[in-house]
């Protein structure tokens, strides 16, 4: 099979016939061999009454639904280990992503040995205030921490070679920074290409500001992970030993200072930077410890991501 399209829905009944018809469409016309996983993450408007009935029509419209709304990132991952074709690509299901884009997508897997190409939607079609101009920023940082040259990381439209997508996790709501997990797994091969992106018809956006504060959590927790998820103790004991070293220093400078009996030890601000740096220090080492006692139990601790075997 060429192509799996993964569709991650929640209240989108209204756009799925429109969407079908258009993939279709597109398909035909380029001989592709296809799928289409349609995920729903716990609709309440009959989006699965419509997904049942294309599966009807044409089986290769398969249906995945939650119980309920679990997000955006839990339906790319359910989606990603059912997918069965070589390319993978994922697209909303708002219309907002237009499967015209699909067959160069999938070019630039196949011939130009891409493991990962991610849409740019230059031209938005979103309100200002509310995404472009904080995307844009969100995208700068992502890009600056990251090293990864993208202009729209968070595009949901994207194409995967099969191998990406069966060797990562997207979790929480880490979708926006699938880019960053698969360089972190090995598939540096990573490009762009500008898409066209559309007005939402129907229905409504399903995330509001909360998405900026959040988003940059989850950026600062996953270049924690990616640097020290195996490590955890390289993170807490250099800051926890440079804490030790500040208050050792505090430490010495007011006992000289006692014994030259200049000061009463606790009238000095040194004896409290001591103090606290010692302990400050402590409690760092003692964060390290427990990470590494959490990573040590991980199922995942020894998971390597083996490319070829003979
Ligand atoms: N989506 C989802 N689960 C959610 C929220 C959104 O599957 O909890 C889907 C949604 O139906 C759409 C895609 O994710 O297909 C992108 O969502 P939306 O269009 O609301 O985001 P925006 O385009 O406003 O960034
Ligand atoms: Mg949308």
């Amino acid at each position: 099979m060429d192509l799996s399209i993964i569709v991650p829905l929640y209240n989108e009944a209204e756009s799925l016939l429109h969407l079908a018809e258009w993939i279709d469409r597109v398909m035909r016309e380029h001989g592709l061999s296809y799928e289409v996983v349609m995920v729903d993450d716990g609709s309440k408007d009959g989006s699965w009454q419509v997904i049942e009935d294309l599966h009807a029509a044409n089986p290769a419209y398969r249906g995945i639904k939650f119980r309920r709304n679990y997000g955006k990132s839990a339906a790319l991952n359910t989606g990603f280990a059912a997918a069965q074709g070589d390319v993978v690509i994922t697209m909303d299901a708002d219309l907002q992503d237009s499967p015209d884009e699909v067959p160069e997508l999938r070019r630039m897997i196949v011939d130009d040995g891409y493991d990962l190409v991610s849409g740019w939607k230059k031209k938005r079609y979103d309100s200002k205030l509310a995404k472009n101009i904080p995307s844009k920023l969100f995208n700068a940082t992502t890009r600056h921490l990251s090293g990864i040259h993208l202009h729209d990381f968070n595009c949901g439209l994207k194409a995967y070679r099969r191998d990406v997508v069966k060797s990562i996790e997207v979790y929480g709501e880490m979708h926006r920074y699938i880019p960053v997990i698969a360089k972190w797994a090995g598939f540096s091969k990573i490009g762009e290409k500008v898409v066209q992106h559309r007005k939402r018809e129907f229905g409504v956006t399903k995330f509001g500001m909360n998405r900026f504060l959040n988003g940059y959590l989850d950026l600062m927790s996953i270049m924690f992970m990616s640097r020290f998820g195996k490590q955890p103790m390289h993170f807490f004991g250099a800051i926890g030993s440079l804490s030790f070293l500040l208050g050792f220093v505090a430490l010495v400078l007011v006992l000289a200072l006692r014994i030259c009996g200049r000061i009463a030890l606790t009238n000095s601000v040194w004896f409290y930077l001591s103090m606290l740096f010692l302990v400050m220090g402590t409690m760092l080492f003692l964060a390290g410890f427990i990470g590494e006692l959490v990573c040590r139990n991980s199922p995942t601790r020894n998971q390597y991501l083996i490319e070829k075997e003979l």
